[in-house]
């Protein structure tokens, strides 16, 4: 018998091909999708990503929002390798644990704000949330109020793509008719957006209608049935949206004067994105009940998620001794994942790169500000590493183009072409480059949106 023969490293058509043919990706539009198939990206490193042709891009996307110490750490591979080889695979279920979930959620404890000390690691951001959501009831139940379990969310909010996640999420665009939405139970406040706030409405004004709007839910549902409310507190994929000036602590107010819950989905915001570990705390004056977070808490090097609750979650549900958490996931405290999270976190440590994040993302901020004066460009907003432009059809009326125009797609192609990644999302091209950025890759990314935007600006004229 002749052994089988060596399959031949398949060139980038055959890759392009058997993707197009077998895969199903995440936020797929079919048509597109099956003509012009996908780009397949083989090697990262820092801030930089080359294709199978050998083609480098700048990636200011940073992978997903996610790959915040950068790719291609030697030292990262190394850790994950050496726990691999260590210990592969170890469940933490029930009473049994390993050593990085431990050191990790120590880790976790010691960053999160106030009394937030215990950690449930999950396998990404909608797990953390979903799991969140649920421990709403679970918490409330314990405290002998059952009824009280009705969730808050906001418009335009992504909080992951588990049936309930997507369910307390509502970004318009996801809310295709053929799949199915939990709707019982999940309340909506506006976007807090103040670029599309009522015309001729101050932000100050535009904030106390927002906590208005809450207060009288609250009033019409009921505090005896409302148990959480969730929110990023800057919305990521809903459009980069920073709240106007105190409105999420006004919010949290609200929230401790009703026993609500207050969830923050970090699961973009943390771990270096905005300069902090957390962004509720430290920026918004916030100490949420929970948090979520994922993404940069591995900088994408592997998949993890985690919940982190306050000391008086816990304390309440676990005050009867005897109650069970029915909870959890098999890769909960995956070893692998906890020993790539514990050496992420040292390397921003060791590399000041939460500083770094801070200092760099101010200069983003000024560079990208200027693209405000481009004729097709209404808003340029965003804090740090998390920034966004919005094309519009009219800089006075804010009307947006028409759906044809396909405006932000166009802009992230020409950029792409050009050796940029930038994410179009509906009328926004959306960036959130890896925290190791340098000022000279800002103002590549600066210089060649703004080609960009242009070429694209001259071709719909
Ligand atoms: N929450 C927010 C704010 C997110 O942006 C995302 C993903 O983009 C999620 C949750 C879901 O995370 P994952 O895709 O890791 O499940």
């Amino acid at each position: 018998m002749t052994a089988p023969m060596a399959l031949a490293r398949p060139s980038p058509n055959a890759l392009w091909e058997m993707d197009r043919r077998h895969s199903l990706h995440p936020w797929t539009n079919f048509g597109p999708f099956e003509r012009e198939g996908s780009l397949v990206i083989s090697r990262g490193e820092g801030c930089y990503l080359w294709d199978a042709e050998g083609r480098q891009y700048l990636d200011a996307v940073g992978g997903l929002w996610c790959t915040n110490i950068g790719l291609g750490r030697k030292e990262m591979a190394q850790a994950i390798a050496e726990q691999a080889e260590r210990l592969a695979f170890s469940n933490t279920f029930v009473d049994v644990t390993n050593d990085p979930s431990a050191r990790l959620a120590l880790r976790l404890a010691e960053l999160a704000p106030g009394d937030l000390n215990r950690v449930m690691f999950t396998t990404g951001g909608s797990t953390a949330v979903d799991t969140a959501v649920r421990t709403v009831a679970y918490y409330q139940t314990c405290m002998g109020r059952p009824e009280k379990t009705d969730i808050v969310a906001r418009d335009y909010s992504y909080h992951g793509s588990t049936y309930l996640a997507q369910s307390v999420g509502k970004r318009p665009g996801d809310r295709v008719p053929e799949f199915r939405y939990k709707e019982e139970g999940i309340h909506h406040l506006s976007v807090p957006n103040p670029y599309r706030r009522p015309e001729g409405m101050s932000e100050a004004a535009f904030c106390d209608a927002l906590v208005a709007e809450f207060e009288a839910l609250i009033a019409r549902v009921g505090a005896d049935r409302i148990g959480g409310f969730i929110a990023e507190p800057i919305q990521a994929s809903g459009g980069v949206i920073v709240p106007p000036e105190g409105y999420l602590r006004r919010i949290w107010e609200v929230c401790q004067r009703h026993d609500i819950l207050f969830i923050a989905d970090e699961v973009v915001t943390s771990f270096g994105r905005l300069g902090h570990w957390f962004a509720s705390w430290d920026l918004f004056g916030v100490q949420p009940d929970m948090i979520c977070t994922a993404k940069g808490l591995t900088s994408g090097y592997v998949p993890l998620g985690a919940l982190i609750l306050s000391d008086r979650m816990w304390e309440a549900m676990a005050a009867d001794g005897s109650r069970w958490f029915t909870a959890g996931f098999t890769y909960s405290g995956h070893p692998v994942s906890c020993a790539a999270g514990l050496k992420n976190i040292d390397i921003m440590e060791r590399e000041g790169l939460l500083a770094h994040a801070d200092r760099v993302g101010g200069y983003f901020e000024a560079r990208m500000a200027a693209l405000a004066d481009l004729p097709l460009i209404g808003d340029v907003r965003g804090r740090r590493l998390m920034l966004c432009v919005e094309s519009v059809a009219d800089k006075a009326t804010k009307a947006v183009l028409p759906d044809e125009a396909n405006e932000s797609k166009r802009i992230s192609n020409a950029a792409e072409a050009m050796g940029l990644l930038v994410r179009p999302m509906g009328h926004l091209n959306v960036m959130s480059p890896p925290l190791v950025i340098t000022e000279a890759q800002v103002d590549f990314i600066a210089e060649t949106l703004e080609r960009a935007i242009v070429q694209v600006t001259d071709e719909l004229v």
